[in-house]
């Protein structure tokens, strides 16, 4: 099988670990209900996707650049290569942006789990995940030495 690039992997919201299982339960992101439902883990390699509790909060770092790129390249194109005036480029970017949302979420958090799990090229199935056991052990010292 020919090996996915991570932004090939990233754009098509793959596993970064096998980069071949899906990190969405459903494939159409326009789809309200399910759009940010991930599965507990990889159906390939098994990695876990609910790495910690609230840890794609950490996806508004990666998502929020996406949107300001996109807007930038909406501006230059609508602003300067077609003259519109400031309204219409301002409602189009707005438009635009909350029509792609459940997308920059979903991209958002395939570069941020991308970012914590590194590709592994020579991957063997396996059912432990040494990033949860480590995350663990730090949130058990962390509670001894609050008390
Ligand atoms: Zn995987």
């Amino acid at each position: 099988m020919k090996r996915k690039s991570k932004l090939n992997s990233i754009i098509t919201c793959k596993c970064p670990r096998c980069r071949q299982g899906n990190l969405f339960v459903e494939k159409n992101p326009w789809d309200y209900r399910t759009m940010l439902k991930m599965p507990d883990n990889c159906p390939v390699c098994n990695q876990d996707f609910k790495i910690e509790p609230g840890f794609y909060i950490g996806a508004l770092w990666t998502s929020y650049p996406i949107v300001v790129v996109v807007g930038i390249i909406l501006f230059v194109i609508l602003s300067l290569l077609l003259n519109l005036s400031f309204f219409p480029t301002a409602f189009i970017i707005a438009i635009s942006l909350i029509v792609l949302q459940p997308a920059i979420m979903r991209w958002g958090r395939a570069i941020w789990i991308g970012i914590t799990v590194k590709y592994d090229p020579n991957l063997k199935k396996s059912n432990s995940s040494i990033i949860k056991k480590i995350i663990s052990i730090f949130t058990i010292h962390l509670n001894i030495k609050e008390l």
